[in-house]
């Protein structure tokens, strides 16, 4: 089961993006707190070359299984909840899946938002880091970078993909000063490790953009999702962290001078 999803995330890489102006998303959605500051509009788009084992957005991995829309589209939709969002402080975040899957989309999406005069928040696991250009980045005012693992093998077993893509696009933004803001998701028995925390918050001290790091704690909710879509939820048997860990982890990160929530 495992090596048929890697083979399918592996050929997500090979589907080509729409035309321009079009691309292909699950669905949108309005969220508070969890995708940036404020209330967001949440655009997640289709399609991701990693297939991380505590995904709890499966229906997105694949890019033939989302809808086709314009940018239009999408712009029409965000208009309808401009004055809302902007009074809430929030803004426009693009998810995914992985939307750095379908750059040129993404980035019309980011430009036409941040020239409106909207926060635009890029939700993304780095490994497509390569395909942002620094256009896109400068349409972007914060980055949801999910580093998923320090540990290299860790990673690999988590995700299905290679850790150093996402170091990176961490160090790229960090030399184009672009605002971070660091997701961990804290999963007992994969991530939780001493030495894989405190190497993550080594190396984000080093960083100098991270504005913190957002330590999420794993949970089992997206197990029926899974059982809908005819998949096994890998993680079913792990347990969500307890406080004393959460602390641990946190205290971890303060050590370092990261300020982690
Ligand atoms: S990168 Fe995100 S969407 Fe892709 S498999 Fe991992 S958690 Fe799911």
């Amino acid at each position: 089961m495992r090596d048929r999803l890697l083979d399918e995330a592996a050929a997500e890489l090979r589907v080509p993006e729409p035309a321009a102006g079009a691309g292909v998303i699950e669905s949108w959605d309005l969220s508070v707190g969890v995708d940036g500051p404020g209330t967001r509009f949440v655009v997640f788009t289709c399609g991701c070359p990693l297939r991380c084992l505590y995904c709890h957005n499966p229906e997105t991995w694949r890019m033939r299984d989302g809808r086709r829309v314009t940018v239009d589209q999408v712009m029409t939709e965000v208009d309808r909840y401009r004055r809302f969002i902007s009074v809430a402080g929030g803004g426009v975040t693009v998810s995914g899946g992985e939307p750095l899957l379908q750059p040129r989309f993404t980035g019309e999406l980011l430009r036409r938002c941040h020239g409106g005069g909207l926060h635009t928040a890029l939700d993304t696991s780095g490994f497509l880091g390569d395909r942002a250009s620094d256009a896109l980045l400068a349409d972007t005012d914060l980055v949801l970078l999910d580093i998923k693992s320090w540990d290299p093998q860790g990673y690999r077993r988590l995700t299905g993909a290679r850790l150093e893509p996402t170091l990176r696009f961490a160090r790229r933004l960090a030399d184009l000063g672009r605002p971070v803001w660091v997701r961990f998701v804290l999963v007992p028995g994969h991530t939780d490790a001493e030495e894989n925390v405190d190497g993550l918050a080594r190396f984000v001290a080093t960083l100098g953009n991270v504005e913190r790091v957002d330590v999420l704690p794993f949970h089992r909710m997206a197990a029926g999702k899974y059982a809908r879509l005819g998949l096994t939820f890998p993680l079913a048997g792990v347990k969500p962290p307890d406080r004393a860990l959460l602390a641990r982890v946190h205290a971890q990160f303060a050590a370092h001078g990261v300020h982690s929530v």
